[in-house]
């Protein structure tokens, strides 16, 4: 069968265009069954160069997938498509679009990190997140030192060049990504920015990138992972952090450019706030034990929201006025009790392995104080240690 004719390199730009069908090959598998066409000329873009496959339409037969086998092209569709008849090829344009915008971005500034810094692009991903990897470190200065050049490429509005150069014009030639290629050898130049061979289709012209932002980075395999948005992309980025920042402005009643100022505030008075209340729930805790008779022979306490540190406070206060067993507990009767245990004058242990058993609990201690969890009904629980009492 004859190569596919490769519209897309004519015109990276062609959304629409009308081939002939050469095969229609039917495969069933685990997936049900597909159709694998064939056309004589093509503008779906099929993987490669880091950039997925196209989708969108022949004639109202959906294509899901592109592959190419040794210059055949083959569009992955649910439908059968006649043999020898004209077909109307409809291409998901605006993810095609965004690819370009993105893949082009990626090229201006990885040429300009090989350029300035002497690092290779050795991982490039355009999925849902546009991920550059660099073979060296790049500090934030540097960072934003390339993205505005990127974006003064932007604004120089340059032609991007492509070409199909000869074995010994190639071997004379430098450009990145220089490694044994089978076939044919795309070069990809935007003139002053980057040389790089390259199989994808990119944009006309480097000012429909439109902005080129480098939104993080982070320290990867002894080099920089670096995350980008362009374009759309970038467009969309902006309105969402941008719907953010207004929101979080007006919560805060903070200008949007004050809103870092503002959350610091919160958080400060925060922390006072959390001290005042720890404090006065100590105070209560204190207030509640003075209000105990003296002299009780035991005592054993629910309280529903204390926390560890509280808990083993409330032993301890109840252990000045009480020579016998405190016991406190928290928490309910469905997600279960912590608790605390202590006495002056007896070893807690046997007592709290005795309480573990009866409710499924955990924990353990020192002879004067133990601590721990059980479930249970505090109905049950009281009861129990009662009755436990009373035996000792
Ligand atoms: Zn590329």
């Amino acid at each position: 069968m004859q190569n596919t004719k490769k519209l897309y390199y004519e015109d990276s730009h062609m959304a629409e265009f009308t081939a002939e069908v050469l095969s229609c090959e039917k495969e069933t598998g685990k997936e049900g069954t597909i159709y694998k066409i064939v056309l004589d000329r093509t503008a779906f873009f099929p993987e490669g160069g880091g950039q997925s496959a196209d989708t969108g339409y022949l004639n109202d037969a959906a294509v899901s997938d592109v592959k190419e086998k040794e210059g055949i092209i083959y569009h992955i569709c649910q439908k059968e498509l006649p043999v020898g008849t004209r077909v109307q090829g409809r291409l998901d344009f605006e993810k095609r679009f965004d690819k370009m915008q993105n893949h082009t971005g990626e090229h201006i500034v990885s040429g300009l990190v090989h350029e300035l810094f002497g690092y290779e692009n050795v991982g490039f991903h355009l999925g849902t997140d546009v991920t550059m990897d660099f073979s060296g470190e790049l500090s934030k200065e540097d960072l934003l030192m390339i993205e505005r050049k990127a974006n003064e490429a932007v604004i120089k509005n340059i032609p991007v060049q492509t070409a199909f150069p000869d074995k010994e014009t190639l071997a004379s030639m430098t450009y990145r990504s220089k490694i044994e290629l089978e076939g044919e050898v795309r070069i990809v130049t935007i003139p002053g920015y980057d040389c790089c061979a390259c199989c994808a289709p990119h944009v006309r012209l480097t000012g429909e990138i439109g902005m080129i932002k480098l939104l993080s980075a982070q320290k990867y395999k002894g080099g920089t992972r670096v995350t980008m948005v362009c374009g759309f992309r970038a467009l969309a980025d902006y309105n969402q952090k941008s719907e953010q920042i207004s929101a979080v402005s007006v919560l805060l009643s903070a200008k949007q450019t004050e809103i870092a100022d503002a959350v610091a505030h919160v958080k400060e008075e925060l922390t006072v706030c959390k001290s005042q209340l720890t404090g006065l729930r100590q105070q209560l805790l204190q207030l509640k034990v003075s209000q105990l008779e003296d002299r009780m022979p035991n005592i054993c306490m629910f309280e529903p929201d204390l926390n560890g540190n509280e808990i083993r406070m409330l032993v301890n206060l109840c252990m000045e006025k009480c020579d016998g067993i405190c016991i406190a507990f928290s928490g309910s009767d469905t997600d279960g009790y912590q608790f605390v245990a202590g006495s002056r004058t007896k070893d807690m242990r046997e007592f709290g392995k005795a309480l573990q058993e009866a409710f499924e609990g955990r924990g353990g201690g020192k002879p004067e104080m133990i601590q721990g969890s059980i479930k249970g009904e505090q109905k049950a629980i009281e009861a129990w240690i009662l009755h436990k009492l009373e035996e000792n």
